[in-house]
């Protein structure tokens, strides 16, 4: 017989219908990001990213939301990843007619969320986990070339795919707007900004109002807190590459969405959010296209 797993320990919790990740023993959670992760024979000519068309001027992105592992990178295991985050985009991406582009590998093998430029220790190849602060050694040790060569293959072909995408859109429908999916831990781990603070449901990344219209950005924060979220702006993350990189191209709005541990790891909640999110999202861009 299989060997029990911490990730099968897991399974039977959320089969036990498990509600609040608070109830959740300490350990357990961290067993949980550190959970197995899945291989995969990658063939050279498939692209590193999942891509749907959509009808609206709308893309979500999920850039951590894989812990999928290229089986030449077995070493670099454990995987992690920005947890439900790929499935929501998606989600909301149907909900919507949207657009939606979703990392295929995790982000330990590259970080599509980081510069391509930027080789340091938290850059585009990570030397540590950000879930626990382990470090990454196959990471910690490879040299610019090999970071180089993982640019080239894994973070190119997505962002080359992001930009085509959004400059299509601004041609076609004059805006074009992009939610980027996170996923935030309810208190926040160490080494963080905000080490041991709890979290806001739902952190909107902005950089100082810079990368969204401002009215825009207000509206959708007010929209949600009516809805019952608590909202934090740019605390305790400004918005990433992604969100930066995209608002470059005029008429882009992008905001980075980091969503609470909380909704994320309870299916009804999270449900509940792609439903509220997408509603206000749809609204929001009707009434800014019309403006
Ligand atoms: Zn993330």
């Amino acid at each position: 017989m299989r060997k029990k797993t911490v990730g099968d320990e897991l399974n039977r919790l959320i089969r036990a219908r498990f509600h609040d990740v608070h109830r959740f023993n300490k350990a357990l959670a961290n067993a949980f990001y550190r959970a197995p992760s899945r291989f995969l024979r990658v063939n050279p000519r498939s692209r590193p990213y999942e891509f749907r068309e959509g009808r609206t001027p709308i893309i979500f992105t999920a850039p951590h939301g894989s812990d999928v592992i290229p089986v030449e990178y077995k070493k670099l295991a454990p995987a992690e990843e920005d947890f439900k985050t790929a499935v929501t985009a998606k989600e909301l991406a149907k909900e919507l007619g949207a657009y939606y582009l979703v990392a295929k590998y995790s982000r330990i093998l590259v970080d599509l969320n980081r510069s391509p430029n930027d080789l340091r220790r938290k850059g585009v190849v990570s030397h540590i986990r950000y879930n626990d602060r382990t470090e990454v050694e196959l990471n910690a040790r490879a040299s610019k070339k090999e970071k180089m060569a993982r640019v080239r293959k894994y973070w190119k072909p997505f962002h080359a795919k992001l930009a085509k995408t959004l400059n299509k859109l601004v041609d076609e429908q004059l805006f074009a707007y992009v939610f980027d999916i996170h996923f935030l831990h309810s208190v926040a781990p160490k080494g963080t900004p905000d080490e041991g603070e709890r979290r806001a449901d739902i952190c909107m990344g902005l950089c100082d109002y810079e990368i969204a219209d401002k009215v825009l950005a207000l509206y959708l924060k007010q929209k949600l807190e009516e809805k019952g979220y608590e909202v934090s702006v740019d605390k305790p993350f400004k918005g990433g590459f992604v969100v930066r990189n995209s608002s470059a191209i005029p008429q882009v709005n992008a905001v980075e969405l980091e969503l609470n541990e909380r909704i994320m790891l309870n299916e009804k909640k999270r449900k509940k959010l792609v439903k509220d999110l997408s509603k206000i999202i749809g609204e929001l861009v009707k009434d800014h296209v019309a403006l």
